[in-house]
């Protein structure tokens, strides 16, 4: 099969199953609402959980570092890429989560890479929820290492996995909040069987940190648990973009040698640095706007519960409604955006097949109408 062939094969196969993905511009808006065409909608598809994407000190941020450092770092932190900016702000996340070293990444897709790519060796093995994020399982499978899934939130399932010994290491992964169910894992009972295996823990925490926890500190802090490497994004309740690993200090020297993600690629504006230095300040003053976050949360929940879908057990800031079947969940999406709503129809291969859903995101900035008009256009079309 030529090139040619190979893709509009693949194409085909993607428009046929109702799996096809388009990307549409927007003319911006902010957390709560988004222009399309020249109409606006409400947005129930934002990550911004606490709407720090548009905070004032966080832009103000944002441009006096870029008076002070510039727009770009130059260069691999490894080269000149590396300020006192992101010296200070790595300091800073590793005291408020409770590690030796943070490292800053440039996304949280390339710390999830670089992480496993640097530790996993031959004869090792990994194991992870099995609705971990792509960013862990595509890197798993690249690993040299074995991989298993254990069934999601079933510290049984793990417990299973880890009966034969091997020669290698063990390593489980898995997410605090998960991205496409909102649901929170059993931390405390993973840790405990990853470390009486002699494993060591990976959360990804991107989905909780900042939302969840005292000050925000994330779902590890809320759980009392301390993973041996926790990663935290930026693109999500930070409101800005980016990831960092925290580990203890012989991990960050080990990750700074081999860390290819690191080494190779130009490192986070100072800007950047400087604008999540002022999101940081305001997820620890955050409470208030966590307060109203998980006001919402409830509301909607409560007036959800009386539609015919399925929830998930999610009592976090993502409330899917799982729909079944992919034209299904379309066409909800389809019907919703008619009405003025944003909402994103997430399909496989991103959730288990027969799964598709809305995934449906409220932030702190949602107005008790916002959710009403939610509410009643589901409603009407369920
Ligand atoms: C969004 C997300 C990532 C990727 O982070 P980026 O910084 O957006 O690349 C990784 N893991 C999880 C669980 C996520 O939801």
């Amino acid at each position: 099969m030529s090139w040619a062939q190979r893709i509009e094969q693949a194409l085909d196969e993607r428009l046929l199953a109702s799996a096809y993905r388009q990307r549409q511009a927007n003319q911006g808006g902010s957390t709560r609402g988004l222009t399309v065409d020249g109409r606006r909608y409400l947005n129930f598809s934002s990550n911004d959980y606490l709407g720090l994407s548009q905070h004032p000190a966080v832009i103000q941020g944002w441009q006096d570092g870029a008076k002070r450092h510039g727009v770009g770092s130059g260069g691999s932190g490894h080269v000149t890429g590396y300020t006192e900016a992101h010296a200070a702000f790595e300091q800073r996340l590793a005291q408020w989560q409770g590690y030796d070293r943070a490292l800053l990444f440039i996304s949280g897709f390339g710390a999830n890479q670089a992480l496993l790519a640097a530790l996993m060796q031959k004869g090792d093995r990994l194991l992870a929820d099995r609705l971990s994020h792509a960013s862990l399982l595509e890197a798993a499978m690249h690993a040299p290492s074995r991989l298993r899934r254990f069934q999601h939130n079933q510290p049984e399932s793990l417990a299973g996995l880890l009966q034969p010994a091997v020669a290698g290491e063990t390593l489980v992964v898995t997410e605090g909040v998960f991205s496409m169910d909102g649901d929170e894992a059993p931390l405390a009972a993973l840790a405990a069987l990853t470390h009486s295996a002699n494993g060591w823990l990976l959360v990804d925490d991107a989905h909780g940190v900042g939302v969840i926890g005292e000050g925000g500190r994330g779902s590890c802090w809320k759980q009392e648990v301390c993973p041996d490497l926790l990663v935290i994004t930026f693109g999500k309740a930070f409101g800005v973009s980016g990831a960092a690993v925290l580990c203890d200090e012989p991990v960050a020297e080990y990750l700074l040698q081999f860390a290819r993600h690191l080494i190779y690629s130009t490192s986070m504006p100072a800007a950047q640095v400087v604008a999540l230095d002022a999101a940081l300040d305001c997820i620890q003053k955050g409470d208030e706007l966590r307060q109203r976050l998980n006001n919402n949360i409830h509301y909607f929940r409560e007036g959800a519960s009386r539609l015919p879908l399925l929830m998930t057990e999610s009592s976090t800031a993502i409330q899917p409604l799982i729909v079944g079947e992919n034209h299904r969940a379309l066409e909800l999406a389809g019907s919703l955006r008619e009405e003025g709503l944003w909402v994103t129809a997430i399909r496989p291969p991103t959730v288990p097949e027969g799964s598709a859903r809305l995934r449906i995101t409220l932030t702190a900035v949602h107005q008790r109408d916002d959710i009403d008009r939610l509410l009643e256009v589901l409603h009407d079309h369920c």
